[in-house]
């Protein structure tokens, strides 16, 4: 049937891809794709040869709207480098100008390193908030990190390698005590995910440099707000690895709205032996 047709292609293992996803890009009239290349490849391990059209973030207006056009007599199907289309990869607008058309549109659901890295992290998933990319500097990163604080869900965000240690070092500082899990290379064969406190990963992967790509989940915040120094003990704890108690105090002060006072006292405690 003519439409647009949002496929799901694997993050890696080209085991998962769906046998529905196949039948659809094998009975297809074209491809709209990220990169050709790419798209070949695994039309090429599928035995199948198709059109590609390139549709990628700096597509024009003009070339949705050949897309849609096409799209009004022809089967076709969108899909990205990995993973599912439009979740940090390009989309959206098409998907919006060919609502607006009137076009026919399905998803076929599968692979997403989102909610693969969210299954095995082991943290809360009644409610979580994918945020995609931080920014990558510095301030930037921090200023994000900063207005999902208080979110009260788990936290899921896309990093590149080079970035991981400094993303992490900035989770421990703006989002002190709270687990993360750090999700890498998923499917793949050197897939691992590596829990703890951001300063413990950072530590980690300053000492063994990460490859491959990664998704961090973070666990949300507390359930109730801290009342007393002692409430904030995992927080204290956590930061006193890395800062000293009169900086963990502060910091703590900050994320909880505890006394610093009461928090340095409490801090000099904790690191009594
Ligand atoms: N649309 C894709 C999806 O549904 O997962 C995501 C595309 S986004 C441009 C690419 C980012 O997704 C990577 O930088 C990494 O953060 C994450 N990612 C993709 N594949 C992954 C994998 N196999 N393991 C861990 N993270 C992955």
């Amino acid at each position: 049937m003519p439409g647009l047709y949002i496929v799901a292609t694997p993050i890696g293992n080209l085991g998962d891809i769906t046998r529905r996803a196949v039948e659809t890009l094998a009975a297809c009239d074209a491809v709209a794709c990220e990169d050709t290349r790419v798209a070949g490849k695994l039309l090429n391990h599928l035995g199948l040869s198709k059109p590609l059209w390139r549709h990628d973030d700096h597509a024009s207006d003009a070339d949705r709207a050949r897309v849609i056009e096409a799209a009004r007599s022809q089967a076709v199907v969108l899909v990205s480098d990995a993973g599912t289309p439009l979740i940090s990869d390009p989309g959206y607008r098409l998907v919006r100008a060919a609502r607006e058309a009137g076009i026919a549109i399905t998803s076929l659901p599968g692979p997403s390193a989102a909610i693969t890295a969210l299954t095995l992290a082991g943290l809360p998933t009644d409610r979580f908030l994918f945020a995609g990319f931080l920014p990558p500097k510095d301030k930037g990163r921090k200023d994000a990190l900063q207005a999902l604080a208080h979110v009260p869900a788990s936290l899921v965000l896309y990093e590149a390698a080079p970035r991981l240690t400094r993303t992490l070092a900035a989770i421990g500082e703006i989002l002190p005590g709270r687990e993360v899990a750090v999700a890498r290379e998923l499917t793949k064969l050197h897939e691992e995910c590596r829990t703890g406190s951001a300063e413990a990963l950072a530590a980690h992967y300053a000492a063994h440099p990460p490859r491959g790509e990664i998704v961090l989940v973070i666990a949300p915040p507390p359930d109730r707000p801290a009342e007393a120094p002692e409430d904030a003990d995992a927080l204290l704890l956590a930061a006193l690895e890395t800062l000293k108690p009169s900086q963990a105090a502060a910091e703590v002060a900050r994320a909880t709205g505890l006394d610093r006072k009461a928090l340095y006292a409490r801090a000099l405690a904790l690191r009594r032996p």
